[in-house]
């Protein structure tokens, strides 16, 4: 199938300027988002998520280069154009960002009494489907303090769901949320993606989020893109430091710790990395028994990224023909990382 691309950066940079100093908080940048990705942009506070969020939008204007959403040319676009434009690029927040004086109808609302296209009735009908869409149905009459955090986004979602946008950014939308929420929201941006096809670029601090919802990943440092990729790929084999650190945040080891500890443990040490089907088969019985090593498993780890399993071992091996062993994985589309 053809690739089409929903968002497209050329060369696009943003300085801002602050008491007549420069603050570079983008530099030169490129990145193409496809239609119907989650794409999702990670790194620590400062390194110039938001500024690059809000370029899409136009929320910030680009010191320099070329911002095309939706073939449109969003950087030579006057007031009108721009107001046109916004209905179709829908925005979450980290704080929700709701009108405590309204209902939940009515925030969810807003959006399409500002556009003035619809009926009063039409609005009714359309804000009824996207409270049922986002499981808020029976809230519609709540004010925003009567609901829960999680509450609260979804009443974000469906608002910015209104005017059938084609993309979605999310701002850190669930970095004020406790976990078990943030699975739920992140579960409902997944089927709003899936269902409406939907391209969602998002950003967060969080590996979490980028490894349950999102296709392709960009770790950002310093106002620049370091590492980009598909997630699994980023993910498992990361190589700037930067994604490294969030990579082990997410796992919660510290590697130099764990290399410690398996100072005492004798023979050759592996990381063994397993994808999809590979994640169920059982090579490792089967290879050590053909081979005759033996092993002990030190770390491991089950788990998905976003629909697919993977598997991370470390194993410490001894004994019998090793260089078959590593043969073997290798074959079998293991990835195998000697790490002594
Ligand atoms: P992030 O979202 O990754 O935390 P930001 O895009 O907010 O990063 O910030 C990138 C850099 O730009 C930081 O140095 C920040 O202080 C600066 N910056 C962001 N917004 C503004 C602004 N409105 N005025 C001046 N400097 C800003």
């Amino acid at each position: 199938h053809k690739v089409r691309y929903v968002i497209e950066f050329h060369n696009v940079h943003k300085t801002y300027r602050v008491a007549g100093k420069d603050i570079p908080a983008l530099h030169s940048t490129s990145l193409r988002v496809e239609s119907g990705q989650v794409f999702g942009l990670i790194g620590h506070s400062g390194a110039g998520k938001s500024t690059l969020l809000r370029l899409i939008n136009r929320l910030e204007t680009p010191s320099g280069g070329q911002i095309i959403v939706d073939n449109e040319d969003v950087t030579a676009m006057d007031a009108n154009g721009l107001r046109r434009f916004r209905q179709q690029v829908g925005m979450i927040f980290q704080h929700f960002n709701l009108l405590a004086s309204k209902t939940v109808a009515d925030n969810v609302a807003l959006p399409l009494t500002l556009a003035g296209e619809l009926s009063r009735s039409e609005i009714e009908q359309r804000v009824a489907e996207l409270l049922a869409r986002v499981g808020l149905a029976d809230h519609a009459k709540k004010y925003p303090a009567q609901l829960s955090g999680g509450q609260k986004q979804r009443v974000g979602i469906a608002r910015a769901l209104a005017t059938k946008p084609k993309v979605l950014l999310c701002d850190e939308a669930t970095s004020a949320l406790d976990p078990q929420t943030t699975a739920s929201v992140l579960q409902l941006l997944a089927e709003i993606n899936r269902e409406l096809k939907l391209t969602i670029v998002l950003i967060t601090h969080e590996m979490d989020v980028i490894r349950r919802v999102c296709d392709v990943v960009a770790v950002m440092d310093a106002g620049k893109i370091v590492e980009q990729g598909p997630v699994a790929d980023v993910f498992l084999h990361p190589k700037h430091p930067t994604t490294r650190r969030f990579v082990q945040e997410d796992e919660q080891v510290d590697e130099s710790e764990q290399r410690d500890d398996f100072a005492h443990v004798p023979g050759r040490i592996v990381r063994l990395t397993f994808q999809g089907e590979a994640t169920y088969a059982p090579l490792l019985g089967t290879i050590a028994r053909e081979t005759g090593v033996d092993y002990s498993i030190l770390a491991g780890r089950i788990d998905r990224i976003k629909d697919t399993p993977y598997g991370q071992l470390t194993l410490a091996i001894t004994g019998g023909d090793m260089d078959a062993a590593f043969a073997r994985f290798t074959a079998a589309d293991v990835h195998m990382e000697v790490l002594r």
